[in-house]
């Protein structure tokens, strides 16, 4: 059957990567998008589509729409984008999720929260399971996306209690792809494009802090399946890849696979920067029966040759 689906950020790298797997399944889709990080460069490919549609929009403002299903990933990302706007930023979460919420609740769709592995800030349990409650600084330059998050899920949920709203929770870690933005900061991105101009490779502390990354595909794969689950799975569920890297180490394979002759060059690790991540996706793996499949090898060479083609 033919759904109609609202994907808000539709226009960011996970967004646009949803779109176009959408409407490859035979839905319809419209992209929401107040292109703060997106671009239109992510979804040009699909203007022909008849079944795709592109609305400039912010969430922060109300928004009416006939659809079935709503894909919440309206909100920026990475460290330096989300801490440019601290107050944008949280109010994209919080108040843009009331604004898809009463959506949902009218039109009675069901509406899954592109939630963060953020919700859990600097762990102090390792691997994180989703009964973990976290350990987030509330007044730190990364409060405005975690606690942001973090309000974004209590929405959820409430809506869900009190007015049966269809909700799904998915916390999602580090994803690497094609079409992440050159230059927003994320570690993957800057690595790759630091490596292509055979420029320094600027590690954050001393690079022995974790993070576990997943390729886009297979994260796309799996958010599609997990909105797919009956209704009784609401989450909130983790979604990423267990293999766990340090920082140095993602430096040395970028630095081996694209042949660069970039050096290493250390400056100080931000506040708050949590130290370990390590996603527990037995709950997932369980429900839908889903686990990466790209190893960081292959997603990276991908990666790669993604911006070979872009910024070069
Ligand atoms: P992105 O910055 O590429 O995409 C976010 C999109 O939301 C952009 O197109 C941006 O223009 C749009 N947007 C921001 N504020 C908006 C607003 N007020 N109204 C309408 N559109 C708005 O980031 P991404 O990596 O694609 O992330 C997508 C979602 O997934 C985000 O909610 C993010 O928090 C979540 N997430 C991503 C990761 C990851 O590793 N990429 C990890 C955890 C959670
Ligand atoms: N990082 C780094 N150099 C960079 C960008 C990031 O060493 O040029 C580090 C950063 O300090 C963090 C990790 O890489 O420890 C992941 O950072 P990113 O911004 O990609 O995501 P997040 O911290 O939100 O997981």
């Amino acid at each position: 059957m033919r759904k109609k689906i609202l994907v808000t950020g539709g226009a960011g790298f996970l967004g646009s990567h949803l779109c176009e797997k959408l409407l490859m399944e035979g839905h319809e889709v419209f992209c929401l998008d107040n292109f703060f990080t997106g671009q239109k460069q992510n979804v040009v490919h699909l203007l022909s589509n008849p079944f795709f549609e592109l609305i400039r929009h912010d969430i922060t403002m109300p928004f009416f729409i006939e659809a079935d299903e709503i894909y919440n990933l309206a909100c920026p990302a990475s460290p330096i984008h989300y801490q440019y706007n601290p107050i944008k930023t949280i109010k994209t979460s919080v108040v843009g999720s009331v604004n898809m919420l009463g959506l949902a609740k009218r039109i009675k769709a069901k509406i899954l929260q592109a939630s963060t592995s953020e919700v859990y800030g600097d762990p102090e349990i390792h691997p994180q399971t989703e009964e973990y409650w976290g350990n987030v600084n509330p007044i730190g330059p990364r409060a405005c996306y975690d606690e942001g998050k973090r309000c974004a899920e209590t929405l959820f949920m409430d809506y869900h209690n009190q007015n049966k709203v269809k909700i799904k929770i998915l916390r999602i870690f580090n994803i690497f792809g094609p079409r992440m933005h050159p230059n927003d900061g994320r570690v993957v991105s800057n690595f790759i494009v630091q490596a292509l101009k055979n420029k320094d490779i600027t590690i954050y502390g001393d690079g022995s802090q974790t993070r576990s990354f997943c390729y886009v595909d297979d994260f796309i794969d799996g958010m599609i399946k997990f909105m797919d689950t009956p209704e009784s799975v609401i989450g909130p569920v983790n979604i990423g890849n267990p293999e766990e890297f340090t920082i140095l180490e993602l430096a040395e394979n970028i630095i081996r696979l694209t042949g660069s002759k970039s050096k290493l060059t250390y400056k100080p690790l931000p506040e708050d920067d949590p130290m370990q991540r390590q996603p527990d996706i037995n709950k997932i793996k369980k429900l839908i029966n889903w686990e990466p499949v790209t190893s960081l090898e292959e997603g990276l060479k991908q990666t790669i040759d993604y911006f070979k083609n872009t910024i070069i």
